[in-house]
């Protein structure tokens, strides 16, 4: 009888290790289809990351990105919805009806006043204000990419599930995402994917600074600046005291907390004692519970220089806030191991070549000789860390963090050392090297969407690995309730 039985258990093990790598198999093949699937896009994906690239357009004036991005996911089958969260640039596109929700972020902004070509040396581009030094062309492309692919797997009945891509404008600013959040998009998915270019590549397991946008408008009054000064009041004045009494501020807050600003009004011309004034600030921290408190005091410091000056601070207008992210270690984990599996980037000597001009030009001489032995474009995977990386910048996909479980990866766009928000940033990703970027990170989201598509489990996994980084602490915003996206940026 034991005999028997030992006999019964084997065969039930066998059966179900059998089944397991049928299971495996299976899920490989699928992986395996959606990466053809995506490099059979490669001329598509080049000419609209082009497209994008030359329209260059600034946050909530993505006009002709967001419409072409439109135009093919509609001729693809997505069902979308346009100008939602009163920006006009925004939209999600939706394919499928099955119970696991996908989402992916896409984004299309481009940044003022760092224009340039494809060269590899600094040389103004096609649009002549703006250029895409933050890779967004490459991002909204390869977030494109993923969603076309997984809907065609959807669409083949091989998997089950509902992919939605999101066009989330005006990243730069904190505004686009924060906007449709507050008109509860994004809250239905079971998990949102995104992805950045970057120097390396990388699996995003990072923690991103709390960030308030903020403008303070003085009104003081006019007068001759020579003729008789006692009559006026400058708003200058009070924004200049403003912006001292914050620098004396800098010394008494923690080191993770920064604070930039530039005046965007400051007068018409110097024989006028100005009469309206305006300055610009980004407060940032590592958490929101201190980003609160530096926000309290910096506008005490407003109203202090208002006094000084016997000017009126007339407005405070809060643009924009996020969080601090939500990072939890699982998802980033399933990342990695799909990112192993496809491999880093290829690069031809061409673009090694071309990234190298640009390090030589960009870099200082002293950081030049100390990376021209490594290769000019990364061409290797990090080892997923055991804490994520420490914040340094800010995201507005950090807000989405706390309501639904983020994952994304960091593909190496553009020379290696070369820091974003730079003219080789944008000559790099306009060419196949963006290409080639794109299209590592459309298959690292389009595989792990797989592994939640098809393993209940995993996907349980994800959302309580998540929970217990999330906590219960209840999410505030120094937005105000009624407020509504602002129209423009600059
Ligand atoms: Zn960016």
């Amino acid at each position: 009888m034991r005999f028997y039985k030992t006999i019964f258990t084997s065969i039930i093990i066998l059966i179900s290790t059998l089944t397991g790598v049928a299971y495996s198999n299976q899920i490989d093949t699928l992986k395996k289809s959606v990466w053809q699937k995506i490099d059979n896009k490669t001329e598509l994906l080049q000419n609209v990351n082009k497209k994008i690239w030359s329209f260059a357009e600034i946050g909530l004036e993505e006009t002709e990105s967001s419409n072409l991005l439109i135009d093919v996911l509609t001729k693809n089958g997505f069902s979308v919805k346009k100008d939602i969260a009163n920006m006009p640039t925004a939209f999600m596109a939706r394919y499928g009806k099955g119970k696991t929700k996908i989402g992916i972020l896409a984004e299309y902004d481009a940044l003022p006043g760092i224009s340039q070509s494809h060269n590899p040396f600094e040389e103004p581009g096609p649009n002549k204000k703006a250029g895409h030094a933050c890779g967004h062309s490459v991002f909204g492309v390869g977030s494109l990419a993923a969603a076309l692919a997984i809907k065609e797997l959807i669409e083949e009945k091989k998997i089950d599930g509902t992919i939605t891509l999101y066009g989330t404008p005006a990243e730069e600013t904190g505004i686009g995402k924060v906007y449709m959040l507050k008109d509860n998009y994004f809250k239905d998915e079971d998990v949102i994917f995104s992805w950045h270019p970057f120097d390396q590549t990388a699996v995003s397991y990072n923690e991103t600074k709390a960030l308030v946008n903020v403008k303070f408008v003085f009104k003081g009054t006019a007068a001759h600046s020579s003729v008789s000064p006692w009559r006026g009041k400058s708003a200058l004045d009070a924004v200049e005291l403003m912006t001292n009494g914050v620098n004396f501020m800098r010394e008494h807050i923690k080191p993770d907390a920064r604070i930039h600003y530039i005046i965007t009004k400051g007068g018409d011309q110097p024989n006028v004692v100005p009469p309206e004034a305006e300055v610009w600030f980004y407060i940032r921290a590592n958490k929101f519970s201190d980003l609160e408190d530096y926000f309290i005091w910096v506008k005490d410091i407003a109203e202090a220089a208002a006094k000084m000056s016997r000017t009126k601070l007339d407005d405070i207008i809060i643009q924009s806030e996020v969080h601090e992210k939500i990072s939890f270690r699982y998802l980033s984990e399933l990342m990695q191991e799909n990112l192993e599996t496809i491999g880093p980037p290829i690069w031809s000597e061409e673009e090694l070549e071309f990234a190298r001009v640009t390090q030589r030009n960009f870099l200082s001489k002293e950081t030049y000789l100390q990376i021209k032995d490594l290769p000019a474009l990364y061409n290797k995977i990090n080892p997923l860390r055991q804490d994520p990386y420490p914040a340094t910048a800010s995201t507005d996909i950090a807000d989405i963090s706390w309501f639904v479980p983020t994952g994304g990866v960091g593909i190496a766009s553009y020379g290696y050392n070369i820091p974003i928000h730079s003219w080789p940033v944008v000559a790099a990703t306009g060419t196949t090297i963006g290409t080639k970027a794109l299209i590592v990170a459309a298959k690292a989201i389009a595989a792990t969407s797989i592994d939640l598509y098809q393993n209940e489990k995993m996907l349980e996994k994800v959302k309580s690995s998540w929970k217990e980084s999330r906590g219960d602490a209840p999410f505030k915003t120094l937005i105000p309730k009624k407020q509504m996206a602002p129209e423009r940026i600059n």
